[in-house]
């Protein structure tokens, strides 16, 4: 019971029954004095506290500003002697040209509503945990690199994707790769996602590819480590985005930038319809490299980066998951996004027409069970 509450009935108490006692008055009115105080102090040391901590201004100003992050620490693990070269997502926000100024400028024109992509933006943008998650994917697929390397039989893509006639003594010929998608795999596009909000529309092709030709996005927090690991292992990756080919060449300098690739690298980007039969289903592209390189490992954000899963539903996804369980942590590693991916396009049935109303509709019908 609150200390209002008790002084209130304590109140009621003393006017029914003892109306006249100036002792238990006078304890009232102490009591009274005391709370008053009390809330002054509290509300003195939360103003304090509010001043200053920077961590809490940077919380709340993370839409206009960038993302709030601590120093980065050197990773003993995969770096035992020097620290992480990798600058940090926010310090790369900040640092790349016309999307500072359109993050750092006030944004009076912000919509204040409901957004279905605000708690997850925040979540990615602001969160450790995200940092930790991605970080602890790219470790754990390093630590599987070597094993990988030297079982000959080891081959991350599903047997359809697999080389005609692959064996044993085949695989052994073949250099071994890795396959890793792009786009919230190893490059943050959150700025993308942010503008979204605070302009409260939808992706559109143009859009998307405009943000593209920036070349600013940073790399997700482990990704250059990792692809650093692959190199020094002398395994080759192949970047496997569907990304359209006629950004790739800004596709490539953004990696270059970011220390994904370097600049002496072959073209390794597989972009969607580079080739007539390369469409948004990866599995040609994944089919393709396997002819000649034996693929020891997948990472991506989207079930459709690891097998072809399009137009499944929620249950047939679930399907896909358990039939290939073995896969998870072993060969394949997801890099979590819960703000955009075909998880999110199975909860309105793949309509990617529908208005946002529909889209809406449709979302919590799936939330409720309903179909
Ligand atoms: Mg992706």
């Amino acid at each position: 019971m609150n200390l209002m509450l008790q002084i209130a009935l304590i109140k009621s108490f003393a006017q029914r029954v003892l109306p006249a006692s100036p002792a238990l008055l006078a304890a009232i009115f102490a009591l009274q004095t005391q709370n008053a105080i009390a809330q002054s102090v509290l509300l003195s040391n939360l103003k304090t506290s509010e001043q200053a901590s920077p961590a809490s201004q940077g919380q709340r100003s993370v839409l206009t500003t960038g993302k709030p992050k601590m120093t980065e620490l050197s990773d003993p693990f995969l770096q035992p002697n020097a620290a992480s070269k990798s600058p940090s997502r926010a310090s790369s926000i900040l640092q790349s040209s016309d999307v500072d100024e359109t993050l750092i400028s006030p944004q009076p024109n912000v919509s204040t509503g409901a957004h279905e992509d605000l708690d997850a933006l925040l979540w990615l943008r602001t969160s450790a945990e995200y940092d930790a998650l991605t970080r602890q994917a790219f470790v754990a697929a390093t630590h599987k690199l070597g094993e990988a390397i030297v079982d000959p039989d080891w081959e991350a893509v599903v047997p359809s994707e697999r080389a005609n006639g692959s064996s044993k003594s085949t695989s052994n010929m073949r250099p071994p790769c890795v396959i890793v998608d792009v786009d919230e795999t190893i490059l943050d596009n959150s700025v993308f996602q942010v503008e979204l909000i605070q302009s409260d529309s939808e992706y559109q092709l143009d859009a998307w590819n405009q943000f593209v030709q920036r070349r600013s996005s940073p790399a997700i927090e482990g990704a250059v480590e990792f692809v650093q690991a692959c190199r020094a292992s002398g395994v080759v990756v192949f970047f496997v985005t569907n990304r359209e080919s006629t950004v790739e060449a800004a596709t490539r300098e953004n990696l270059i930038a970011q220390g994904l690739m370097a600049t002496s690298d072959p073209d390794r980007i597989l972009s969607k319809n580079e080739q007539p039969n390369w469409t948004s289903d990866k599995s040609s592209r994944r089919r393709a490299v396997a002819q000649k390189y034996r693929v020891v490992l997948l990472i991506g954000d989207d079930l459709n980066d690891f097998l072809s899963a399009k137009n499944l539903t929620i249950e047939q996804r679930s399907q896909f998951y358990q039939a290939n369980k073995k896969n998870w942590g072993r060969s394949w590693f997801v890099i979590p996004n819960p703000n955009y991916g075909s998880w999110e396009q199975t909860t309105y049935g793949h309509d990617y027409q529908a208005p946002l109303e529909k889209k809406r509709e449709l979302k919590m019908q799936t939330l409720s069970g309903g179909s």
